[in-house]
């Protein structure tokens, strides 16, 4: 298992659970809540009284940032099922509703994306945007799933923004695969 070649800084966080015990079989893309540099956000998570992590991060330029090794569980979406399975990304956005993200972040999410699935052997990107037909979907071997925070815990992330992109963000992303 690899990192992203995309990432142009390392921080690495103590925040994470080690292995994997599940196949990365999800992506969870977040919103830091703050137009942070990369290296604002990766830093962040290298206190280890925030109990808190991602595997990426994006900043407000566009740049990747490598937080927790993708073999590695982060403490990201509120939810040990998610985070064994899913690759989370935090990305810069604005400070309120909808969490606003800058053009350059959304195309580098949808590069990592992409990245992420090649590297992992995926062909197929899937939003479903109800959360229980989501969460029910038997995932197949060569297919990765995209879910948000929302659904785990009671907070808006990542952002009606994004949100509302979701179904684009996957269509941009199978296009490339
Ligand atoms: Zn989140």
């Amino acid at each position: 298992m690899s990192n992203s070649k995309l990432v142009s800084y390392t921080g690495l966080s103590p925040n994470h659970s080690g292995k994997r015990v599940c196949q990365i079989s999800r992506i969870t893309p977040h919103a830091v809540v703050g137009q942070l540099s990369v290296e604002r956000i990766c830093d962040c998570f290298k206190d280890k009284g925030r109990q808190a992590s991602c595997n990426y991060a994006i900043g407000a330029d566009g740049r990747i940032g490598l937080c927790v090794d993708e073999a590695n569980r982060s403490w990201c979406s509120s939810s040990r099922d998610n985070d064994q399975r899913a690759i989370t990304i935090e990305c810069a956005s604005d400070l309120t509703e909808p969490y606003a993200m800058k053009p350059e972040v959304y195309s580098a999410l949808v590069n990592l994306c992409a990245d992420i699935c090649r590297r992992n052997g995926k062909q197929k990107l899937i939003w479903i945007a109800d959360r229980e037909k989501a969460l029910e979907y038997s995932v197949k071997s060569d297919e990765m799933l995209l879910t948000v925070h929302r659904w785990f815990a009671r907070k808006s992330c990542p952002g009606n923004w994004l949100f509302e992109r979701m179904g684009s963000l996957a269509h941009e992303v199978n296009s490339r695969l």
